[in-house]
């Protein structure tokens, strides 16, 4: 059993998709072990982001992500890190799959209305930077 971080990004909050990305998490039998709505303050973005501290686009990434609320959920499930990034479809809305949440809403290799954890460590780092152990459900 698997979990990780989903951020419903401040674009996907803001069009009013938050029933949408829930609703493909739970057809997909992935269940939300824990869940919060956040305004991130700049710093707070930046230390999220810290591994894309030198690429160019760290400025505007980190300004879009504290510019309104996000959702911040953790999920769990078999294999959830991977099944997540697929349900999400590639960064790059344009490259992401037919029927992905990026494919079908997203409007800017930015402003991509979901963000997902990669890689087991990074799950761990990224749960820990937003939830204590007592507000995940078992
Ligand atoms: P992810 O794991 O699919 O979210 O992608 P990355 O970890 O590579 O990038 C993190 C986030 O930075 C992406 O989800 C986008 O919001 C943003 N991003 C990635 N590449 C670019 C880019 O070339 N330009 C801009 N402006 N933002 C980007």
């Amino acid at each position: 059993m698997e979990r990780t971080l989903s951020i419903i990004k401040p674009d996907g909050v803001s069009r009013g998709l938050i029933g949408e990305v829930i609703k493909r998490f739970e057809q997909n039998q992935i269940r939300i072990v824990a869940m919060k709505m956040v305004q991130l303050t700049k710093k707070q973005a930046e230390g999220f982001y810290a591994v894309h501290k030198a690429r160019p686009f760290f400025q505007s990434l980190t300004d879009f992500m504290c510019s309104g609320p996000v959702v911040v959920m953790v999920l769990e499930g078999e294999n959830v890190i991977q099944k997540n990034r697929t349900i999400m479809g590639a960064t790059n809305y344009k490259e992401a799959a037919e029927g992905t949440i990026r494919r079908d809403f997203a409007t800017d290799i930015e402003k991509n209305i979901v963000h997902g954890s990669d890689a087991p460590e990074t799950a761990s780092f990224e749960i820990g930077y937003f939830f204590n152990a007592f507000e995940l459900i078992s």
